[in-house]
């Protein structure tokens, strides 16, 4: 079989046109405009380039983007103090500071601060909570564009096997947790897992979420399987996902590419948030 690849770059541009004619429709009956705050502490390259891509999306759909770019020396006090102060304006629906912060931060801290009702990175514990309690939060963007994804291949997530593998906070747990509410029933997996391809070719659904280039390969798929390659690490300047496409693909029904799979919707999913947010404020 040949897998039908899902796109993620197709899906993220279809989402954000909806997202543009929601943010036209708030500012025509509510007469305000959403607004996103990024605070950016340090010179990390990778993070300026994220945050100003984060910033230009938000301009492309009207919404309006408050970017605080501080200096690596800021303190944990004076990055309290604007995390507050964002927490505060009326006009800043969502907030998220980008990580990782220099060393002397205790992110932990700084999460704790931030609204969890303006949290569009789903990271507090509060908004954890509610995912795993089943109540109404804010979803952590890169698990929920994972869903979208599965979605978008058309097929039924109910009743199907899916295999996570991957169990962290920011990844594994949370798509773990949102494809047991679309009603799979959902094997975890992680460092430790024995026999991890065997598990891994009883997936109709397979999340990978490891961070090991070309880890999972066509030995791991199971025929007619939807794949989700959620990795990205640098390999001699190119992004390579946790999955060797071209075997995988092989076998799956559907795949998702790296680049243009999974990368695309998070920030999509990020406008997404904050809109929510908004509507909600
Ligand atoms: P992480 O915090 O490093 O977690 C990696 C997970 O993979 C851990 O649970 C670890 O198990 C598991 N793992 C590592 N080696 C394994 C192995 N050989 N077999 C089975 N499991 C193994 O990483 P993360 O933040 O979840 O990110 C995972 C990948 O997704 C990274 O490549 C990251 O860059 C990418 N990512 C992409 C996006 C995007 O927008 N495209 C967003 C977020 C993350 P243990 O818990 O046992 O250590």
């Amino acid at each position: 079989m040949a897998a039908q690849v899902i796109s993620g770059k197709a899906l993220a541009k279809k989402i954000r046109e909806g997202i543009k004619q929601d943010v036209e429709r708030i500012k025509q009956e509510r007469g305000f405009t959403p607004g996103l705050a990024v605070i950016l502490v340090g010179d990390d390259p990778a993070s300026h380039t994220y945050v100003n891509n984060k910033e230009k999306s938000c301009i492309e759909v009207g919404m309006n983007s408050f970017v605080d770019r501080m200096p690596a020396e800021t303190t944990m006090e004076e990055l309290l103090a604007k995390v507050d102060e964002y927490n505060a304006r009326e006009d800043v629906h969502g907030l998220l500071v980008q990580f990782p912060l220099p060393k002397h931060l205790d992110e932990k801290k700084v999460l704790a601060r931030i609204a969890p009702e303006k949290d569009v990175d789903g990271l507090t514990v509060e908004n954890a909570g509610a995912l795993l309690s089943g109540l109404p939060g804010l979803v952590s963007c890169t698990p929920a564009g994972v869903i979208e994804l599965i979605k978008e291949s058309g097929e039924e997530i109910s009743g199907k096997h899916a295999v996570v593998v991957g169990r962290s906070n920011l990844v594994g747990k949370p798509v773990s947790m949102l494809l047991l509410n679309e009603n799979a029933t959902v094997t975890m997996c992680h460092s430790r897992t024995q026999n991890l391809a065997e598990v891994c070719r009883t997936a109709d659904i397979l999340v990978a979420a490891i961070g090991k280039p070309e880890f999972i390969t066509g030995d791991f798929i199971k025929e007619g399987a939807i794949v989700i390659d959620v990795g990205t690490s640098r390999v001699n300047g190119k992004l390579k996902g946790d999955v060797l496409f071209d075997e995988a693909a092989e076998k799956a029904a559907y795949i998702t590419p790296v680049p243009g799979g999974v990368g695309p919707m998070t920030i999509t999913m990020l406008l997404k948030n904050t809109l929510i947010a908004a509507e909600r404020a």
